[in-house]
């Protein structure tokens, strides 16, 4: 019996959700993703050597994502491909979906190519984080990297450590580090109390609707106040310092806009800050397939998709954080509804109803909490001439004033080979963004929001595996 074989490209909650609802209405499923383990960021599982007795400490709703996991990576119908990255997308012909170019972890030569009917993106996002002057320093974390630590290798960042920037995700972050042992000197929200009040308790029966993700949150509180965490709101890092690596940071007072109040400056002791401005989707492979994005700036673009979770590009579903940052059940829900679609489940099947109500209330949730949680546009106040910008070339704010002003590098690839922001191992991962915004703001017309996010090499490739013969999966 001839199947559709449907390619997964993440093992997060929505990939994983996807690849059980595909499995569930009939198709081949091949799973991919560059970590060992599936459960993406919100289940970071701990490696199996540590043979942990309590896996799931630090996780919420472990259980249901461990029956998931077992049902899905046993089925007979799915290949799960760990350590495997997706470095390049193709599409041979405009009306299938396209190959999908993957490449295993380690020696050269582990280069295949998958020929999907249907192909999922689920690639998460990653933590966004605003620069300011010493953020350069050892001991500055992303919130996110200080998290994945805590819960994938049990590991604190540091013994006196502040988090800040804003957002809810600032919550599990500090929880994360007071189970791994840190003390939290204080978590520092940059939104102002009125804003975060009225965003996240105006029309209470949302929360009801949302109860698990609410309850995550109450639990979140209920931990820093017992540990007695100090948890302020409009106040934001504006620099860290230190000799060669942080010994204290300095916050203020910051205004509806991050505007700086003067005199509210305040130094901190801390030897680790984690920092965590919200999060950027990851959009490469869904550039590279053609897909349509939208948002009109570059700090809010997401994929188009449609009610079944199809993108503009023929073949190809998104779900989970690339479509909108909504936190893992919507992330879920929109999984399970892209999966089934793309391996040709009855479009009037029961389930789909309730699934599409989840993901919508998911959706508005995430949408009160952003709203609650915005970005200030006054941010660039606290930056100075010579605070780096790009971390892996350590171009600094002036050399990006520079180039967005000099009519000879208007041109944003142009004023990239000028500056180098974005040139280095991460590939403007953590700074593209950030630059484009910045430029946008000092006038230079850059008009693709979408441009940050265009690298053809989704990841990097060795000359010695794309000269070796790809192996040919058929899943
Ligand atoms: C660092 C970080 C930590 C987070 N921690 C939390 C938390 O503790 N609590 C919370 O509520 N929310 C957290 N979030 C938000 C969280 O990402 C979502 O709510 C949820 O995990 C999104 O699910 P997803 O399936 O869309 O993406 P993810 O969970 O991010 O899963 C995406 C998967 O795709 C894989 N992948 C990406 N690109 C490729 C590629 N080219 N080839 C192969 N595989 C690829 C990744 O390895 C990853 O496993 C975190 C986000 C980040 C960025």
């Amino acid at each position: 019996m001839s199947r559709r074989h449907v390619v997964v490209v993440g093992a997060g909650p929505a990939g994983l959700a996807a690849a059980d609802a595909a499995l569930a209405a009939g198709a081949r499923v091949t799973l991919v993703d560059s970590a060992e383990r599936p459960g993406g960021q919100y289940h970071r599982m701990l490696p199996d050597a540590y043979e942990a007795a309590n896996p799931e400490v630090l996780h919420h709703g472990w259980a249901a994502f461990d029956r998931r996991v077992r049902r899905v990576l046993a089925h007979d119908r799915c290949t799960w491909l760990a350590g495997t990255s997706v470095w390049a997308l193709e599409r041979e012909d405009p009306a299938r979906a396209p190959l999908v170019h993957v490449l295993g972890e380690g020696s050269p030569g582990r280069r295949g190519v998958l020929t999907p009917d249907a192909l999922v993106l689920a690639p998460g996002a990653h933590d966004r984080v605003l620069p300011f002057p010493g953020w350069e320093l050892p001991g500055v974390f992303t919130a996110g990297a200080a998290q994945a630590l805590a819960k994938g290798e049990r590991v604190a960042v540091g013994e006196r450590v502040a988090v800040a920037g804003t957002g809810p995700f600032l919550l599990p972050v500090a929880v994360s580090l007071l189970e791994a042992g840190s003390q939290v000197a204080e978590v520092l929200e940059a939104a102002g109390g009125a804003r975060v009040t009225r965003g996240w308790l105006r029309r209470p029966w949302e929360l009801a609707a949302q109860a698990g993700k609410t309850g995550e949150l109450v639990s979140y509180t209920a931990a820093l106040a017992r540990a007695r965490v100090p948890y302020l709101l409009g106040r934001a890092v504006v620099e860290a310092r230190g000799d060669g690596r942080v010994e204290e940071i300095v916050s203020a007072r910051v205004r509806a806009d991050w505007s700086v109040v003067p005199g509210s400056e305040r130094v901190t002791a801390v030897d680790a800050v984690c920092v965590g401005h919200g999060f950027t989707p990851r959009l490469e492979l869904l550039v590279a397939a053609g897909c349509a994005v939208r948002g009109g700036t570059p700090d809010a673009v997401f994929v188009q998709v449609d009610d079944d979770q199809l993108t503009s590009s023929p073949g190809v579903y998104a779900a989970g954080e690339v479509t909108g940052i909504a936190g893992a059940p919507a992330s879920r829900a929109e999984g399970a509804v892209a999966g089934w679609h793309a391996a040709g489940g009855a479009p009037s099947a029961r389930p789909l109803t309730a699934l599409r109500r989840g993901r919508d209330q998911g959706r508005a949730f995430a949408g009160r909490l952003a709203a609650a949680h915005p970005i200030g546009r006054e941010w660039p106040g606290w930056l100075r001439d010579d605070t780096v910008v790009c971390r892996c070339e350590e171009s600094d704010y002036a050399s990006v004033r520079a180039a967005a002003g000099d009519p000879a590098t208007t041109e944003a690839r142009v004023a990239k080979l000028g500056t180098r922001a974005g040139l280095g191992p991460c590939q403007g991962r953590m700074c593209a963004v950030t630059v484009a915004e910045l430029r946008a703001r000092l006038g230079a017309p850059d008009a693709d929001a979408a441009a940050p996010h265009r690298r053809p090499l989704a990841e990097p490739v060795r000359l010695g595996e794309l000269a070796a013969p790809a192996r040919e999966y058929d899943g």
